[in-house]
């Protein structure tokens, strides 16, 4: 490539996109021409997030759909790369009603993939999660294990990471997609276990715990993840799957402990509620492709990493506040994982 690349993001309002959008056009940031935002903004979507780019002359935001295809035609074929976020991202929502989840996470998909074949575009980068591989009891995945997702959200990734694989087998698109386990960081949407425990816990109300608290997730900070997507897309190979995981495993309950502590709360501000449908056990990611393919190690210390994100939800009401009436209502936590 002789020029700079014009990258378009989809979901850059979300939590990892809109982390990822700052990141790219901070001082680290791998250098690029243009970096155009498409999101529908959603519950889950905020221009807030956004803030601190917007002044940035390769920065623009277009508020818009992924499924419009004459929309995405048009964007596409302004831009040379892809990095496809925009995604309903939150199991319990896909169990109460996973329609949206269908439309979005598939044929949305689908509508890039097929805006990419048209117009040449260089490279499609594809963000997608452990969650498409199942439970796993014990050991870690690599990415030839089979997809075998359990939560209509998880069908819906796997389903899109089937069509964009397959737009490289069939078409020789440069699709690559990553896998990565459960972000944390700042500006998280106050419905995934972190955010919406410590937001309840600075609220002095009460966290719930899905069944015996004992499933297990890998954590990965949310720049961790930012880095491990800027390897794929810069220096991957085109038909590949990257997991990306962050090396720290904990149980639920060993969480929300933690975070407890962190807020000053103790377990009598925690209540054992009936179990998630369907709730996977635990995942894991073997992430020693990307290591020794690109160098990836997580750099971002667990216990730094989460006391920094509590801080930031301490100091960043005007953030969440205005979210956590439609979010956080009833007693029944909306997810304790992504
Ligand atoms: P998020 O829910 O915070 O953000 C999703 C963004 O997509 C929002 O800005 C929303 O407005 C936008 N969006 C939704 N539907 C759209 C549509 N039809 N058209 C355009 N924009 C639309 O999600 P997130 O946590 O930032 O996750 C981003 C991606 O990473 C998703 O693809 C998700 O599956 C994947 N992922 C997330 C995690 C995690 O821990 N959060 C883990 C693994 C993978």
């Amino acid at each position: 490539m002789n020029t700079l690349p014009r990258i378009l993001v989809t979901g850059g309002a979300g939590f990892i996109g809109s982390h990822y959008v700052r990141t790219l056009l901070g001082p680290q940031g791998n250098p690029c021409a243009a970096v155009t935002v498409l999101d529908k903004l959603t519950y889950a979507g905020h221009l807030a997030n956004l803030h601190t780019v917007r002044d940035d002359p390769r920065y623009s935001f277009v508020h818009g759909d992924i499924c419009d295809a004459p929309l995405v035609d048009a964007l596409v074929a302004e831009h040379d790369q892809i990095v496809h976020f925009a995604a309903e991202s939150h199991v319990d929502r896909s169990i109460a009603e996973a329609a949206d989840f269908i439309r979005t996470n598939v044929s949305g998909t689908q509508t890039l993939l097929a805006a990419a074949l048209r117009h040449g575009l260089e490279t499609f980068v594809h963000i997608s999660t452990d969650e498409v591989y199942g439970s796993i009891a014990a050991g870690s995945w690599p990415e030839t294990h089979p997809v075998a997702p359990n939560s209509p959200y998880a069908a819906a990734k796997a389903s899109s990471d089937l069509i964009a694989l397959a737009h490289h087998r069939t078409h020789h698109l440069d699709v690559r997609v990553t896998r990565c386990s459960n972000n944390y960081g700042p500006h998280q949407f106050p419905e995934k276990i972190i955010p919406l425990f410590v937001t309840r816990l600075l609220n002095g109300g009460r966290v719930p715990l899905y069944g015996d608290g004992g499933n297990i997730r890998d954590w990965l900070h949310v720049d961790d993840h930012v880095r491990g997507i800027e390897l794929v897309r810069t220096r991957g190979r085109a038909g590949e799957i990257y997991n990306i995981g962050g090396g720290t495993e904990l149980t639920n309950r060993e969480l929300t402990g933690l975070l407890l502590e962190a807020c000053g709360a103790d377990w009598s501000r925690a209540d054992f509620v009936e179990d998630r449908k369907g709730h996977d056990r635990r995942y894991s990611v073997d992430c020693g492709k990307l290591t020794a393919e690109l160098g990836y190690r997580p750099r971002k210390d667990f216990a730094e990493g989460l006391a920094e994100t509590v801080a930031w939800y301490r100091e960043h009401r005007a953030w969440w506040e205005p979210l956590l009436r439609p979010a956080v209502g009833a007693d029944r936590p909306l997810a304790l994982t992504t």
